[in-house]
This record gives structure tokens, C-alpha cells and sequence, in this order.
């Protein structure tokens, strides 16, 4: 017997990665940057006056929402700030899928987006990328009848962009709205911002968690044309962003250049690590994130456990189409070199 509703009763929600308390570990499981965010936040927490917490914050969180349009070179009307990306994706269900509604979502991607359907009480429609972990030609057709399609580009956990003429493709053939989960976009070659002048069902969303070292923060940003946002600005919790959390995420999305330079040494990390686990034996998938989903020459598990013992963090997933592969997060350079001694170990022993 459970007091919750049905639909809240029978599901098991969604697990975190896990932080670890006790034990040092070094975290290459959950994305998290290995770099400090810009001066100008450590600058905007060390001046924010503790008396201004009596009042409420700005509802709209509007100097992010300023500070991001300028940025992205689109209207403030066009931007939605969320507690983290997943309170963007919470809204996104409310706004757009009634009970029962169809629910399109990528597999395999990130395991957040079945078990918000399952608390909405939708419909799920998973369409499944192709051999190479790409989002199909025919994902329009797969997803018919669906008021929301949710894909991450670059995706997660593989790691792999996808075309952008086919996500184009979709929000032309979709009746619905098409949603890019863009957390990765800034370790990327490209990103959708563009499609938002060509598609008025286009939501492209953004994270400060991952690049730009604050997923302690928890702010979020979604860009679609005004009409889509005005809808979403319903649903919203009034105040989602206290009052500290909009001065700091300012600080940062004005300081961008301090961003950039971060992700410019992850991904030249990124790099070294690719040629070295294809070295080592290991089948790499092309990242455009800040971790690598690579296929280890023995079996996953047993590597995940072995990493463990000796100090490292990763990711595993014991699911359908992916059980054979590790996630790793890109750590700093040192760290890096010291993971890739111990898989050296592991994977050249008794050879
Ligand atoms: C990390 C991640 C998020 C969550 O971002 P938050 O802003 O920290 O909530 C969303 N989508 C994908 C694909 C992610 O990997």
C-alpha cells in the first residue's frame, strides 16, 4: 500500500551518479568539470551583500537571461533559465505532454527523460539510434504522434554528435516540438542555436554544470522562439532561480572567455585520451563531450570494479546496447595520466 498516486507508486525513479563520501576517488562519473569556474564568480559570491536574501529574487532571473541572449545573439524573450537543465526538462513534460501523450525520447540517452514521462503519466515512445549511435533518418516517422521529442546532441552517455541537417529534418517533418539538449554543446564542433530562426518547435537547451564548472550551482538556460517560452514560463516555479544563483550565473555567462579556455584543455585532454585507450585495445567512440564511451578489452563490469579498487571513479551502465563500454569524464591532465597508467595495467596484464 503506497499513499502516492499509481503512476508515482509503481515507478523507481531516476538514480544519480554517485558521490562518493569517504574514500578518496577520483570523480571521472558524472561529467562534472575538473576546473575551476571564472574568477568572476568566486568575485560575485566573496561581494553578494547576505542581507539582499530577505527579499524574493528576480522572478525571471532577467540579468541571466540578459547575459545569455547577448551571448547566443538572440532576444532574452527567447530564453527560459531553469534550476539546473533537469528543471527544464520537468517543465518541458508539463507544458507539452498531457497524461497519456506521446512522448518521443532517444535510446540510448540520458536516463533522466523515460522516468520524467513516467512521472507525467506519458506515453513512451523511445526511438532507438541507429549502429552507429546516430539519430535515424526516419525519427519523424518512428515518433509519430508524440507532442515532445527529446534528443541530446552531442548525446550521452556515447558521446557522438549527431548530423545537423537530420535534427533539421525532424523539426521540419514533427508535427510536435523538437527539444536539443544541448549540455555538451560547448565541447562540441557545432550546436543548434542557428535552427532557432528556422523553427518555430525548436527548444535548444544549455547547462552551466558541465562547461562551465558549476553544476553545484544549478542553472539552466532553454532558447526557442518567445511563443514557445511564454508557454513554458507558465509552468515554471515563480521564483526556480534564488537570488544568489542569478548573480553568480551572471557572472559567468559574462566571463565566457574563462569557459572557453577550460574547454579548450579538456578537449585537447580529450584527444590524448582517445589515442591512447585505441592503444591500448579499446573501442572509442568519437566524442564531442566532455567524457569518452570507450569498449575495454575485457569485460566492462570488471573493469568499472577494477578502476574502482584502485582509486577511479567511471560510469557504467548495466542496460541494453551499452553494458560493454565505460563512460569517462575527462579529469585534469594529471589525473588523466594517472587513469591511463592504471588501465595500461589492467588491460596489457598477462598479454
Ligand atoms: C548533465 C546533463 C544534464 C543535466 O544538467 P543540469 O543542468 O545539471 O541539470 C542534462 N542533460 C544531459 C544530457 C546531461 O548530461
Amino acid at each position: 500500500m503506497s499513499y502516492a498516486r499509481p503512476t508515482i507508486a509503481r515507478i523507481a525513479g531516476y538514480t544519480p551518479g554517485e558521490q562518493p563520501k569517504g574514500r578518496r576517488l577520483i570523480k571521472l562519473n558524472t561529467n562534472e568539470n575538473p576546473y575551476p569556474p571564472s574568477p568572476m564568480v568566486a568575485d560575485a559570491l566573496q561581494h553578494f551583500p547576505a542581507e539582499r536574501l530577505k527579499l524574493y529574487p528576480v522572478p525571471g532571473a532577467d540579468s541571466v537571461r540578459e547575459a545569455a541572449a547577448e551571448l547566443f545573439g538572440i532576444d532574452s524573450r527567447q530564453i527560459l533559465c531553469g534550476n539546473g537543465s533537469d528543471d527544464l526538462l520537468t517543465i518541458a513534460l508539463r507544458t507539452f505532454v498531457d497524461q497519456g501523450g506521446g512522448f518521443a525520447y532517444t535510446e540510448p540517452s540520458y536516463s533522466l527523460y523515460p522516468v520524467l514521462a513516467d512521472i507525467q503519466g506519458a506515453r513512451k515512445i523511445p526511438v532507438a539510434l541507429d549502429e552507429n549511435f546516430m539519430l535515424p533518418e526516419n525519427a519523424a516517422e518512428l515518433a509519430a504522434g508524440a507532442a515532445l521529442f527529446i534528443m541530446a546532441r552531442p548525446n550521452a552517455p556515447t558521446g557522438n554528435s549527431f548530423p545537423k541537417a537530420r535534427v533539421a529534418k525532424l523539426c521540419r517533418e514533427f508535427a510536435g516540438v523538437v527539444w536539443v539538449d544541448e549540455a555538451y554543446a560547448d565541447f562540441a564542433n557545432d550546436n543548434c542555436l542557428d535552427l532557432l530562426g528556422q523553427f518555430p518547435n525548436v527548444v535548444v537547451s544549455r547547462t552551466l554544470s558541465k562547461s562551465y564548472s558549476l553544476a553545484g550551482l544549478r542553472l539552466g538556460l532553454a532558447c526557442a522562439a518567445p511563443e514557445l517560452i511564454a508557454e513554458m514560463d507558465k509552468v515554471r516555479d515563480s521564483y526556480n532561480i534564488d537570488m544568489l544563483t542569478q548573480a553568480l550565473a551572471t557572472a559567468a555567462i559574462k566571463d565566457s572567455a574563462a569557459m572557453r579556455e577550460n574547454v579548450r584543455r579538456i578537449r585537447a585532454s580529450r584527444e590524448k585520451l582517445c589515442g591512447e585507450m585505441l592503444a591500448m585495445g579499446c573501442d572509442v567512440l568519437p566524442s564531442e563531450a566532455n567524457f569518452i564511451f570507450a569498449k575495454p578489452p575485457r569485460p566492462a563490469a570488471e573493469v568499472f570494479q577494477a578502476l574502482r579498487e584502485r582509486g577511479f571513479l567511471v560510469r557504467y551502465f548495466n542496460l541494453p546496447r551499452i553494458s560493454d563500454y565505460i563512460r569517462i569524464t575527462i579529469g585534469s591532465e594529471e589525473d588523466m595520466a594517472a587513469f591511463c597508467a592504471v588501465c595500461r595495467e589492467l588491460f596489457t596484464a598477462g598479454k
